[in-house]
């Protein structure tokens, strides 16, 4: 048996990265269908498996180890009938530019609620540090400070500073990771500046796997020179928020989960409600106004 890495799917096929630059095109026997059948994908990009091989070549994929984490198409996670784009991811990476477009703190936010309820790391990148003024320098250390005392993992970054993208660079080595953000922040920049074979690669996997039907669907992991690989989602644009109560929003919130614990109501969504601990822990500047917001704008989205 052979221990493989599923790195691409284009519906009937499985491509599966046995290491030593060996990718084995591989099937799943009927049986695996119905037995996970809470996912429409009973095989996810990302997954581990092993493997027999067969005699053109060939493999068969033999069994499907247990996933750490998945993100799902539709967001709603632990549901039947969920499609999920990839398993195993190592880093969630948000990017926001520092200007050029305009960085949003409300989507930095939105996205680590994501990351903790699917139980992926996240890396917060702020990019285009180039174009920042003293003031953007100043604002960029600020969000440093907050997001770190939270206990997230952030850098700012230039595609023209080696430094930063050398930082970014340990950062990735050996892992799966993600990159997510609206476009024009610098995602394929970054990306190609890590490493410069990016574009290429990503072309030729189209190039092949537009033989097959749902491809556009998938997700691909796609091979870094520095070991790892960055996953090629299609649907991650929808990286949205989970499906949760209201309740449960500021659960996700590591500053609001000492103070929620002082709410009168053990069903507080911390909006209007008395006796609030939350909203006390705000007013004292215990919890920042900018997370604050965000939280409440999510809430009223739910
Ligand atoms: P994506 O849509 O997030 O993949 O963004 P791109 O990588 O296509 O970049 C959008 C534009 O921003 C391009 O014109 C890049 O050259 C530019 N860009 C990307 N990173 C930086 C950076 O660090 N500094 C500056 N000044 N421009 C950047
Ligand atoms: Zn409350």
């Amino acid at each position: 048996m052979i221990k493989g890495r599923v790195i691409q799917s284009t519906g009937s096929w499985y491509h599966v990265d046995t290491g030593e630059e060996k990718i084995i095109e591989s099937r799943l026997p009927g049986r695996f269908r119905l037995k996970e059948q809470q996912v429409t994908n009973p095989i996810a990009v990302g997954d581990w498996v092993d493997l027999s091989m067969n005699e053109d070549g060939t493999g068969s994929i033999e069994h499907i180890h247990e996933r750490k984490n998945y993100i799902t198409r539709q967001a709603t996670h632990g549901k039947r009938g969920e499609q999920i784009l990839v398993s195993n991811l190592d880093a969630a990476c948000v990017v926001q530019s520092i200007k050029k477009p305009k960085l949003k703190e409300g989507f930095i936010d939105r996205f680590l609620v994501t990351c903790e309820a699917y139980e992926v790391p996240p890396l917060i990148i702020i990019n285009k540090m180039d174009l920042a003024k003293s003031g953007g320098i100043a604002f960029a250390e600020e969000l440093t400070d907050l997001y770190q005392d939270l206990g997230y993992s952030i850098i700012t970054t230039s595609i023209h500073d080696e430094a930063s993208v050398e930082e970014l660079k340990e950062f990735l080595t050996d892992k799966t990771s993600a990159f997510i953000g609206p476009s024009g922040v610098g995602k394929t920049s970054l990306i190609n500046t890590i490493d410069p074979a990016w574009d290429f690669k990503v072309a030729a996997v189209s190039d092949y796997s537009n033989k097959g039907k749902h491809t556009t669907t998938f997700a691909r992991l796609i091979p870094l020179e520095i070991g790892g690989y960055i996953a090629d989602t299609p649907g991650i644009r929808e990286f949205g928020l989970v499906d949760i109560e209201p309740w449960e929003l500021s659960l996700y919130f590591p500053e609001m989960l000492e103070p929620r614990q002082h709410c009168k109501f053990h069903n507080c969504t911390h909006h209007h409600e008395p006796k609030c601990g939350v909203a006390e822990a705000f007013e004292n500047g215990e919890i920042a106004a900018s997370r604050y917001h965000s939280y409440l704008n999510m809430l009223e989205s739910l």
